[in-house]
């Protein structure tokens, strides 16, 4: 079986001004000072330039790009911009702007193609309702919205897939491990299908209230190979015993 290095990535949403910045000093050293775990830390674009900045050893990501290079796109970033200020990777397909900025599998396929060509790294996020959990439609839902928005020419280098149930995002519900187990080994079959052998070099992140508390039994789930973590990132206080955890799952 290939080598999945664990991975745990920080989304800090729109959090964040100039002060934040004193958070990721304390991340990037415990990541340096860990082995076996590879971190990032996507925060709002205006603070990628001083992130990188601050923390060169620390791989410092976006949480969207735009899906084309430039154009008449009031407001919207490109992933050649966001490359140019210090990102490494981007996130795409959050639920939140999946809900918010309605995008589609195929934006998210789009963006993740662009931010690929740009030479970013990507997390590409997916995961099914409450009420499509409720009705059975769990692993369906989400094996359709990988087939759907996979990028051409996937590939485990680039490409991590982020498991998030939207029922566990921010409400500090997390999903039983039997079920984590279950969606996690879907999505890997599901990546087998659609790219071959490929599929057991990309890295499966759960995201979802994970935490200090429970991410070590999270990260001891088989194809759990890491973690996107929104609130528990915001400080580095609670975002160091993640990495600590994924350092010892590994
Ligand atoms: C997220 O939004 O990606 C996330 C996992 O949030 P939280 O950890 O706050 O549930």
């Amino acid at each position: 079986m290939a080598e999945r290095r664990k991975f745990i990535a920080g989304n800090w949403k729109m959090h964040g001004l100039g002060s934040s910045v004193s958070e990721i000093g304390p991340i990037a050293a415990a990541a340096d000072a860990l082995d076996g775990v590879d971190v990032a830390l996507c925060v709002p674009a205006t603070l990628i330039h001083r992130a990188a900045k601050a923390a060169p050893t620390l791989s410092i990501g976006a949480q969207d790009c735009h899906q084309e290079d430039a154009g008449a796109h009031t407001g919207c970033i490109s992933a050649a911009m966001l490359a140019e200020v210090g990102a490494s990777l981007t996130i795409v397909g959050h639920s939140e702007r999946r809900q918010d900025q309605h995008e589609s599998d195929a934006d998210i396929k789009a963006k993740a193609e662009a931010a690929r060509a740009a030479g970013l790294s990507v997390i590409l996020c997916c995961g099914e309702t409450e009420a499509e959990r409720d009705a059975g439609q769990a692993v369906s839902r989400v094996t359709d919205q990988i087939a759907a928005s996979m990028p051409d020419g996937a590939a485990a280098d680039w490409l991590t897939i982020a498991y998030e149930p939207i029922w566990a995002i921010g409400t500090g519900r997390v999903p039983g491990t039997d079920d984590v187990a279950e969606m996690h080994s879907a999505i890997r079959a599901k990546l087998r299908d659609l790219i071959g052998d490929e599929a057991e070099g990309i890295r499966i992140l759960y995201g979802g209230s994970m935490n200090g508390g429970n991410a070590a039994e999270l990260l001891a789930v088989g194809d759990v190979d890491g973690g996107l973590v929104g609130g528990a990132s915001l400080s580095a206080d609670k975002f160091v015993p993640i990495i600590e955890a994924a350092a010892k799952a590994s």
